[in-house]
């Protein structure tokens, strides 16, 4: 009896050890890809943070890194994964979906409990803008409460591709999730999270939004939601 125990006890201190090396290894190529945007074994990085979600973080953290690099690994190789795809489905097929976070502490918008949150376009912040460029593109536009309400949408609509903005937790959450409904889905993490007046990269979006479409031509650089002047982003 105690030779298996014995046994059992090595095979579970091996599996462990082996867990522990493909974590590490996994987080090494992690790195790679958000710090060199060098990206191998793409599906490996996936499997990896899809299922050992929790224990990735435990092992980014044990290498003193911030468990956001965790959900960074996620969504940057979805967004390597999908975006050729992305590039293909036409604009009438694909939604965008921003977080009410971004929107102005005063935002006049309502709640609507089957669209989500309908901006007014009363340019206090930074999705008047998005929201003008991607239905002139084409897409359909939501702004959300939360998570579920992404699913929710995701159900109702049957998007061939989204568009997502939001916290990289939440990001990468969704894109898995989203991911699940056959829907191919690329990502913009927020530059600063919060409850109100969050930032994110302006010109980064507006590049995947017109993925496939045409090229982002200005260059400028990270907008706040505070700051309701896009005009370089735009071309104005
Ligand atoms: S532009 Fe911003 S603040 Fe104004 S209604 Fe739209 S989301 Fe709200």
């Amino acid at each position: 009896m105690d030779q298996i125990y014995s046994i059992i006890g090595k095979i579970t201190i091996s599996v462990l050890v082996l867990l522990a090396l493909f974590l590490i290894m996994s987080l090494i190529l992690g790195v790679m890809l958000v710090k060199k945007n060098k990206l191998l074994f793409p599906r490996i990085l996936l499997f990896t943070v899809d299922t050992f979600y929790l224990q990735f973080k435990k092992i980014a953290n044990f290498f003193g890194l911030s468990d956001r690099i965790v959900d960074l690994i996620g969504i940057e190789v979805r967004n390597n994964l999908n975006e050729r795809k992305f590039a293909r489905i036409s604009p009438e097929d694909r939604i965008v979906v921003v977080p009410q976070c971004v929107r102005h502490s005063k935002c006049p918008a309502r709640l609507d409990s089957v669209t989500g949150i309908d901006c007014k376009s009363c340019g206090l912040c930074i999705v008047k803008d998005i929201k003008a460029e991607a239905e002139r593109l084409g897409y359909k536009f939501y702004i959300v409460p939360g998570g579920s309400f992404v699913k929710r949408i995701v159900k109702k609509v049957r998007p061939g591709a989204a568009l997502g903005i939001a916290c990289h937790q939440d990001l990468n959450m969704s894109m898995h999730e989203i991911s699940r409904a056959e829907c191919t889905v690329v990502g913009v993490p927020l530059l600063k999270d919060g409850c109100v007046n969050t930032e994110v990269d302006v010109k980064e979006v507006f590049r995947k939004l017109r993925l496939g479409i045409e090229n982002i031509k200005d260059e400028t650089n990270k907008l706040s939601c505070s700051d309701g002047d896009t005009s370089e982003v735009l071309g104005r």
